[in-house]
């Protein structure tokens, strides 16, 4: 059985270390808003390149709270790829602004940057970028049409923890940057956990405050915030794992490597990195065939587990019925045909071969 994701067998790699964290966060006597974040934060940050960290309690919170801080609801509109996974989306809906929805690039599955412009209205406040699947996106054309309109950049970073574009890590490439620390991330923790990532002063600020209640000052509360902390526990299990970060990126590039080299099937179109090697990070090897049903069951015999990101496109979602009639064709290419092949730091080189041997075979 080649599993998609192995995540025991990842954690397990960091055993001694994690228990030596959690056993010094036990004896410390301080859960909340404590020594371990403030480590965590500052590690990220410089891994960044950004001048402030604020940990969050997981990423759709991150992305909210950013919008929030930039003074983002209702009656304004924010810029969002058709194709991300709904959690994008719904951080826009949380503060009660509008979503605007653009087609991606077919090649790269990220946000069509020559489609940006069309929908921009005088109520557009930001582009939400989500770097899908990890690879970065076409960040130059972005940034010259932000600039243009005076829009906010806000990056969701949730796919990909230290992918590089011309020399700055994700995180860095906008105004504020949302993270994932989700267990089946790059980057995970043992349960939920997220941060923000800026070189603004003044919103660092703000989030500090916001995602404790509005507070600065114990029992003072400037802002109507929200609890959503980074718990001391995560954050000790992420500062072991952050050191290692780089080095299984470079793992799940060779596994990408490998399938890019060998799978040879004029039934699967295998997908594209766009910019230098170490803008990908690929936290899903994703290829798109006509014939999806028929190759997960092809796959299965070979006991190869493969899975679906995403089914089903956002407009098509129940919980936004107001855009069921909405046509984004490629949006819907998209999820009718991707499948995500096994892709971790923990898989070696034989599973790979025996995954590109079952698909060349199909
Ligand atoms: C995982 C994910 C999120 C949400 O992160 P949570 O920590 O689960 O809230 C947001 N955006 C994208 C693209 C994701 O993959």
């Amino acid at each position: 059985m080649i599993p998609f994701l192995d995540l025991k067998q990842i954690n397990l790699q960091y055993e001694k270390e994690i228990k030596e964290s959690l056993n010094r966060f036990l004896h410390s006597g301080w859960y909340i808003l404590g020594k371990e974040v403030e480590n965590f934060e500052s590690e990220f940050a410089y891994y960044c390149g950004t001048k402030h960290c604020i940990g969050v309690a997981n990423g759709l919170d991150a992305l909210s709270l950013i919008l929030k801080a930039y003074d983002i609801g209702p009656g304004d509109e924010v810029i969002v790829p058709s194709n991300t996974y709904i959690a994008s989306i719904l951080a826009i809906s949380s503060v009660g602004a509008t979503p605007l929805l653009v087609e991606p690039n077919l090649l790269t599955y990220n946000i069509d940057p020559q489609k940006i412009e069309n929908v921009i209205t005088p109520n557009t406040k930001a582009i939400l970028v989500v770097h899908l699947y990890g690879q970065t996106c076409d960040m130059q054309p972005i940034q010259e049409i932000a600039n243009r309109h005076g829009l906010k950049i806000v990056e969701d970073c949730a796919q990909s923890h230290g992918a590089i574009y011309n020399g700055l890590r994700a995180g860095n490439l906008g105004d504020a940057a949302g993270f994932s620390f989700y267990p089946g991330k790059n980057l995970g923790a043992l349960g939920d956990a997220g941060a923000i990532t800026t070189n603004d002063d003044r919103v660092a600020e703000q989030l500090r405050a916001l995602r404790n209640y509005g507070s600065h000052k114990k029992y003072e509360n400037m802002f109507k915030g929200v609890n959503s902390r980074l718990d001391e526990i995560h954050a000790a299990v992420l500062s072991v794992k952050l050191k290692c970060l780089d080095q299984e990126n470079q793992k799940r590039r060779e596994i990408a490597n490998f399938y890019l080299e060998h799978i040879d099937n004029a039934k699967i179109q295998l997908p594209i990195v766009e910019n230098s090697p170490d803008s990908h990070v690929w936290h899903l090897f994703v290829v798109r065939t006509e014939s999806r049903e028929s190759l997960i069951a092809h796959l299965t015999q070979f006991k190869i587990q493969a899975l679906i990101h995403y089914p089903i496109p956002p407009h098509k979602q129940e919980a936004y019925q107001e855009w069921q009639d909405r046509n984004y064709p490629l949006s819907e290419l998209i999820h009718q045909q991707v499948l995500s092949l096994p892709m971790s730091p923990v898989m070696d080189i034989n599973q790979a071969k025996a995954v590109v041997d079952a698909i060349n075979a199909y």
